[in-house]
C-alpha cells in the first residue's frame, strides 16, 4: 500500500474509508500488465479476427518448452491432441463466424512429452477504432478431468462386480421362493425379493451411466407397437405399485422404430418417480398421443412438485431437488439416463410442475426422422407453416410471430432463421413473439437462441421484443434462458397478457 496516497479521488470527490483502502490497493499495488500476464498460472493468448494467434504469454511458452516466436509460428493446433483437434477447430470456426464465446476442452502437449487437459475460453473484445481481438485463456483442468475419469471407471468396475453375485443370489432366491409353502418364511422371502429388485435397479442405473459416459450405450432399433408396449408397462407397474391407480389414456396402433427396451426404461422411470414423489396421492395419469408426427407421452402426478429453479438441472447426472434428497431414496440418475435415451431417439423432454401440487413429465419422439416442413403460404411479408406464422402487416411497424405446437431445436432454429429474414426484409424493429400456443419446448433450443439467434436478430434491426409466454413452465424457462446471456442491445420483455405486450410495443418509438 502506498501510505502517501490521499483520501480523495482524482475528480476531487471524497471517498469513504473503505473505498479509500480499495482504491489505494488498486493504484499502488497494481502489477504491470506484462508481469500479470506472465505470472498468471493460465496460458493467455490473443488472436485476430481471422483466427490467427498473435500473442501467447510466458506460461504457454514454458508449458510447451518453446520460444514465443516458435509457438506463434506453429500455431496452437500443433500442440493439440489429435483426438481433440477436429472438435476444437469446428468450435473455433463457429465462434469466428458468430463472434460468440469460444469454449473447448482439449489436451495440450507439454514439454515433458505428456498431454494435459485444458479448458480453453476466448471472447471477442472490441478495441474502439482498431479491429476487435480475441482474448483467450487455457486453464489446466487435468486433475479434475482425471479424477472424474477415475470416478467413472470406479463406478463402472464396482457396478460390474456387484452385478454377478447379485444375479446369482437372485437365482437362488427365486428357487427358494418356489420351494417354500405359504407362511411366514415365504412372506419374508417375498419382502427380500423386493429389496433385491431395488438393488438390481440401482446397479443397472450405475452401469448405464458408465456406458453413457464412455459413449458405449448401444441402441437396438426395431419397429414395434408403441401403444401395446405402453399398456404392458403400465399393467406390469400397476402390480408393483398397488398404492396408486395408474390411469392410462392411449391412442391405439402407434408404431415406432427405436429401442423398445430402452424406451420402456424411460417410462418405468417416469412412472416410478411419479409414484415415489407423490406419497400422499392415489393416482398417476399417463397419456400417449400423436401430434404433428410426434409421439407425446406425459406422466402426471399429484405429488410434492418441483420448484422452478430446479427444473432445468433435473436431467443432469446425480442431480436431486433439495426436497427429495433426504425424504426419498435414489441416486439422481434415472432422469439423466432417460434424457440420453430420448435424445438418442431424436426426441425431447419437458416438465410442468407446481410446487406442492404435482408434476407432469413429458417426452416426445419424432415419428418421421427428418421432417421437411413446407410452408403453406410464403409472401414477402407473410409466412405460414404448421409451426409458425410470421406477419408484417402494412401500416404497422410491428412484426407478429405466432408459434404453434411443440417446439424443438429443429423447429426453433428454422423459425428463428425465418424471423431474421422477415425482420430484415420488412425493416421492422419491433417484434410481437406469441408463444401462447406452445405446450412445450425442448430446452436445448434456448442455448442456440441465446448464443446465435438473438445477436443475429439484433444485427437485423431488432430493438423491442415482446415475448408473450406460453403457459408451459418449461417453455417459459427456455424463453428466459434464451435471453440470459444477451448483452441487451434490444429491449426484451416477457408478458403473460398479450394485450399488455402489444401496448408496450405500440408505445415504443417507431423506426419508420
Ligand atoms: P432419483 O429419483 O433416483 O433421485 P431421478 O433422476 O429419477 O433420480 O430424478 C432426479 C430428481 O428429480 C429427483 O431426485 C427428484 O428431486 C426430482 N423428481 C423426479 N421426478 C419427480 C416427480 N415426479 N416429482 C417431483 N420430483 C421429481
Amino acid at each position: 500500500m502506498n501510505p502517501q496516497s490521499s483520501n480523495s479521488h482524482q475528480d476531487g470527490s471524497k471517498a469513504s474509508p473503505n473505498a479509500h483502502n480499495q482504491d489505494n490497493a488498486l493504484i499502488s499495488d497494481q502489477p504491470s500488465s506484462t508481469l500479470l500476464l506472465n505470472e498468471i498460472p493460465q496460458q493467455v493468448w490473443t488472436a485476430n479476427t481471422a483466427g490467427e494467434i498473435n500473442y501467447v504469454n510466458d506460461t504457454a511458452c514454458m508449458d510447451f518448452g518453446q520460444t514465443r516466436e516458435t509457438v506463434l509460428a506453429y500455431g496452437w493446433t500443433a500442440f493439440v491432441h489429435k483426438d481433440d483437434l477436429a472438435a476444437s477447430i469446428d468450435r473455433w470456426k463457429a465462434s469466428l463466424e458468430s463472434g460468440q464465446e469460444y469454449t473447448a476442452e482439449l489436451r495440450l502437449l507439454f514439454s515433458d512429452g505428456n498431454y494435459y487437459w485444458h479448458l480453453a475460453i476466448a471472447r471477442l473484445v472490441s478495441q474502439g477504432n482498431k479491429s476487435a481481438i480475441w482474448i483467450g485463456t487455457n486453464t489446466n483442468i487435468h486433475i479434475i478431468k482425471t479424477s472424474e475419469a477415475r470416478k467413472d471407471e470406479f463406478i463402472s468396475i464396482a457396478s460390474h462386480e456387484l452385478k454377478t453375485p447379485l444375479t446369482t443370489s437372485k437365482g437362488f432366491h427365486q428357487l427358494l421362493l418356489r420351494m417354500v409353502e405359504e407362511g411366514k418364511i415365504k412372506t419374508y422371502l417375498e419382502r427380500s425379493a423386493g429389496q433385491l429388485n431395488r438393488l438390481e435397479k440401482l446397479i443397472a442405473d450405475l452401469l448405464d451411466v458408465s456406458k453413457i459416459n464412455a459413449g458405449k450405450m448401444i441402441f437396438d432399433s426395431k419397429i414395434f407397437d408403441f401403444s401395446a408396449m405402453l399398456m404392458n408397462v403400465v399393467a406390469e407397474m400397476q402390480q408393483i405399485y398397488p398404492s396408486h391407480k395408474l390411469l392410462l389414456t392411449a391412442e391405439d396402433n402407434i408404431s415406432f422404430t427405436g429401442d423398445q427396451f430402452r424406451l420402456e426404461q424411460v417410462i418405468h422411470n417416469f412412472i416410478s418417480n411419479a409414484v415415489k414423489y407423490s406419497p400422499d396421492a392415489n393416482k398417476v395419469e399417463i397419456s400417449v398421443k400423436v401430434i404433428d408426427e410426434n409421439i407425446i407421452v406425459s406422466v402426471k402426478d399429484y405429488g410434492i412438485g418441483i420448484k422452478s429453479n430446479h427444473l432445468q438441472q433435473l436431467f443432469e447426472r446425480y442431480y436431486r431437488a433439495d426436497n427429495s434428497s433426504t425424504r426419498f431414496d435414489g441416486l439422481g440418475l434415472g432422469l439423466y439416463i432417460s434424457a440420453d435415451i430420448i435424445k438418442r431417439h431424436g426426441g425431447g423432454f419437458w416438465i410442468e410442475s407446481s410446487f406442492g401440487e404435482g408434476s407432469v413429465f413429458s417426452f416426445k419422439l419424432p415419428l418421421i426422422k427428418s421432417i421437411s416442413i413446407a410452408p403453406d403460404i410464403r409472401t414477402k411479408s407473410y409466412y405460414k407453416d404448421k409451426h409458425l406464422i410470421i406477419n408484417c402487416p402494412i401500416g404497422s411497424d410491428i412484426m407478429f410471430v405466432e408459434w404453434t405446437g411443440y417446439q424443438d431445436i429443429i423447429t426453433v432454429k428454422r423459425g428463428g432463421s425465418l424471423m431474421i429474414d422477415y425482420l430484415k426484409e420488412n425493416k421492422r424493429s419491433k417484434v410481437f413473439n406469441d408463444n401462447r400456443l406452445v405446450p412445450g419446448t425442448w430446452s436445448e433450443a434456448s442455448d442456440w437462441a441465446a448464443t446465435t439467434w438473438l445477436p443475429l436478430m439484433e444485427l437485423a434491426g431488432l430493438k423491442y421484443f415482446a415475448w408473450i409466454l406460453s403457459e408451459s413452465a418449461f417453455s417459459q424457462l427456455s424463453a428466459k434462458k434464451s435471453v440470459e446471456n444477451d448483452e441487451k442491445h434490444a429491449e426484451i420483455l416477457f408478458f403473460t397478457q398479450a394485450e399488455e405486450g402489444l401496448k408496450w410495443l405500440e408505445e415504443k418509438p417507431s423506426n419508420k
